[in-house]
């Protein structure tokens, strides 16, 4: 027997629709190369139907892939509505992707449309040859902007020119909630990038669960800056989750620095902030030299994309007084799942035992399925100690790539295995151990190279630390550590290896460590093992 409830489908422009009804006066709030723009939810959903009309006077039909090239804006949140809402496919892409990537990803979704901001012109211009199904080309930006764009690149179009003049009363059209909205390549997979195709559903209902108050906690009474690019992951689904709360948000542009980052959130008020760990060290190291900028409103800051180190959760909650939450998730996965929840008895735990908590990945949120599995795919124990593979399920995970890229990528049973390494204790906190393939093998045994890591950063004069592992006759594979530290501060390599003594088993400390100006990192603001595996491939161990 089925209940007797109506079947309305979940639509990604139901959730613009309800931010213009119910918190229609919320601010939106952008800083853009041609200034700051204040608008309001109501305001996005009147220039994303201004621009819906415009992409259907343009040809853009159902399932057409429109891109974009752009930081976070007010005029990135009209293209998600308006894109998914039209029924086509919002395509963002990472524009910190090397030109053959950029190439290969637009090529390979058969792009239409490119909306980009003005900074990336000269890039467009130079792949443009290469991209024969883009029809338009257009740049976020006013006229007068574009006109100066136009100089050297006239085939460029204007973005506020497209929607000037247009209907604003276009309606929403009910489509099947499995229509595909959105597009996120990723490169966390061996060869070519793959596309990552999200459906409205996945999208409503990833939104829905990552609203709750022990994963994201968005309401109408946060004002939430979004540091957390839009072009990766769809900005962890806040774009979404942000219209269902109704909360104010404020995009960064591209300015990431900290002293950007501290203006925006005292002069916005903003209470909550997304980021990678990268922003959060420029942020304190800007707040070292300018004590008086301190963030005055902030009460929570979400943290993932890589390790958060006990040692940067420390600092930012004593130092700025406020709730570091710590994520999990990935591209494929829409991409939250995990958050470092509180407890029911957080109250009666130390400080210390809160920070235990903190460092760990967290509790997997409803809707995800979680275990890790041994090499023959056998499940693990949930004792904090077995460390396997990640595997999950659930309705905003992929169950495929675009064009079925890399065949199936999930097993019988319906897991897609992630490819990270990690632990489960016995209340459910997984902590990530390592990538699969970081992992370093020595003797049989396995090292976690994120825990020599954030070991490494308990040291007060280190900025930066990467470890991996290197060819090693007797042991197959042994840890090598580079260290990158703070302006004018050092330490010496007995130094650093007694601070790691104290932390991990004597077997998991490097047989050396290098001290280097720099560390690459990849076009998610990942360290990039890959490529420092090949730099230090032939690296002597003194061991
Ligand atoms: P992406 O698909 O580019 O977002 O990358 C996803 C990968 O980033 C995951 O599979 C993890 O390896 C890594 N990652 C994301 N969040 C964390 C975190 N909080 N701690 C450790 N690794 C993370």
């Amino acid at each position: 027997m089925f209940g007797l409830m109506q079947d309305r489908p979940l639509l990604v422009s139901s959730l613009i629709e309800y931010a213009d009804q119910i918190h229609g006066e919320t601010e939106i709030v952008s800083r853009c190369a041609d200034g700051m723009h204040r608008g309001t939810w109501r305001s996005t959903h009147k220039r994303a139907r201004q621009l819906a009309s415009a992409l259907i006077a343009l040809g853009v039909k159902p399932g057409d892939r429109v891109a974009t090239l752009a930081w976070n804006s007010h005029r990135h949140l009209e293209l998600y509505y308006a894109v998914s809402g039209i029924g086509a496919v919002l395509h963002t892409v990472n524009p910190r992707l090397f030109p053959e990537q950029l190439t290969y990803i637009i090529n390979h979704a058969e792009d239409t449309l490119l909306f980009y901001d003005t900074a990336f012109a000269p890039l467009v211009e130079k792949l443009k040859p290469e991209l024969p199904t883009v029809k338009h080309f257009v740049v976020l930006a006013d006229e007068a902007a574009t006109a100066a764009v136009q100089k050297s690149h006239p085939y460029v179009r204007s973005y506020e020119a497209l929607l000037s003049g247009q209907r604003d009363d276009y309606v929403w059209p009910v489509l099947d909630e499995n229509t595909a909205a959105a597009l996120c390549y990723t490169s966390g997979t061996t060869g070519n990038p793959k596309g990552v195709l999200y459906s409205h559903r996945s999208t409503v209902l990833h939104a829905l669960a990552s609203c709750m108050k022990d994963v994201l906690g968005l309401s109408c009474q946060e004002s939430v800056l979004l540091i957390v690019p839009m072009f990766h992951a769809s900005g962890w689904g806040v774009p979404y989750s942000a219209a269902m709360a109704g909360a104010k948000v404020v995009f960064p542009g591209a300015a990431l620095d900290g002293a950007s980052v501290c203006e925006l959130l005292n002069s916005e008020s903003c209470t909550l902030s997304l980021g990678v760990p990268t922003v959060w060290l420029g942020l304190l190291a800007y707040l070292d030299k300018h004590p008086e900028s301190k963030p005055k409103h902030l009460r929570r800051m979400l943290i993932g994309g890589s390790a958060a180190a006990r040692a940067l959760i420390a600092r930012l909650e004593s130092e700025l007084s406020v709730d570091v939450i710590h994520l999990w998730g990935m591209t494929e996965m829409s991409p939250v799942g995990t958050a470092s929840q509180r407890p029911r008895h957080w109250n009666t735990l130390s400080s210390d035992e809160k920070l235990d908590l903190k460092v760990k990945q967290g509790r997997v949120m409803w809707g995800v399925e979680l275990k890790i599995v041994d090499d023959n795919g056998q499940a693990l124990p949930h004792d904090g100690k077995a460390f396997g593979t990640v595997k999950v399920r659930g309705p905003w995970i992929a169950k495929s790539y675009f064009r079925s890229e890399g065949g199936s990528i999930v097993d019988d049973d319906g897991w897609f295995s992630t490819g990270d390494v990690a632990t489960i204790d016995p209340s459910g906190y997984m902590q990530i151990t390592d990538r699969a393939k970081d992992v370093i093998k020595s003797g049989g045994e396995w090292i976690s190279s994120i825990d020599l890591e954030n070991a490494a950063l308990v040291h007060p004069a280190v900025q930066e630390a990467a470890v991996i592992g290197v060819a090693h006759p007797t042991w197959q594979e042994r840890p090598l550590m580079l260290v990158i530290c703070k302006p004018g501060q050092s330490v010496t390599r007995d130094e650093l290896q007694s601070v790691l003594a104290s932390k991990v088993a004597k077997w998991w400390l490097p047989d050396d460590i290098l001290f280097v100006s720099e560390l690459p990192h990849t076009a998610t603001g990942k360290l990039n093992k890959l490529k420092l595996r090949e730099q230090y491939q032939h690296h002597k161990l003194p061991t």
